[in-house]
């Protein structure tokens, strides 16, 4: 099958993900998580692909540390990847996740990318049964924001 299905502990993947990105591309990604572990059923690699998109997103169109949340809900579980970046505008938040979609090519000339990172994204997330929004300011950051319940 397509999917993976086990139990795990979001806030390691997530402790992990962070520290290994933070390292490699040596830039400050700081993680709020509380001390309890966040455990959800689902398939725990898309779940670190997902979070791997987020993180690199906001990593690639910001310079400042980066805000990476994770909260336990009542209905569920929480991810938000925050970015004080160049952000995105109202009118392209609609778009963001279609397939090969980039905002503005001209700023992404140096960056590089294919615009199929959020459509992989917004794949998982559908699957997993969650949902997710961004808000956005240009010149000031991104918030993406997760929601995932806890078994699918
Ligand atoms: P890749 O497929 O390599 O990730 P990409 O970043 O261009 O390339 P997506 O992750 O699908 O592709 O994002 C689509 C577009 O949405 C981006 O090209 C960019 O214009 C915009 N975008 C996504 N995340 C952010 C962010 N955190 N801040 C500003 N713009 C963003």
């Amino acid at each position: 099958n397509w999917l993976d299905i086990s139990r795990f502990d979001v806030t390691s993947v997530v402790r992990e993900l962070s520290d290994v990105l933070g390292k490699t591309f040596e830039r400050d990604i700081r993680v709020h998580a509380g001390n309890t572990s966040v455990y959800m059923r689902g398939d725990k690699e898309k779940i670190r692909q997902l979070l791997l998109i987020l993180i690199d997103n906001a990593l690639k169109y910001s310079k400042e540390p980066i805000d990476v949340r994770i909260r336990n809900q009542k209905n569920g579980i929480k991810l938000e990847v925050t970015d004080y970046g160049i952000g995105v505008s109202e009118a392209d938040i609609p778009h963001m996740f279609q397939r090969f979609y980039r905002v503005d090519e001209a700023r992404h000339r140096t960056t590089g990318g294919s615009g199929l990172g959020l459509s992989i994204a917004k794949k998982i997330i559908d699957v997993h049964e969650g949902s997710v929004e961004v808000y956005s300011k240009p010149g000031n950051g991104t918030t993406v924001s997760i929601q995932l319940p806890r078994k699918i």
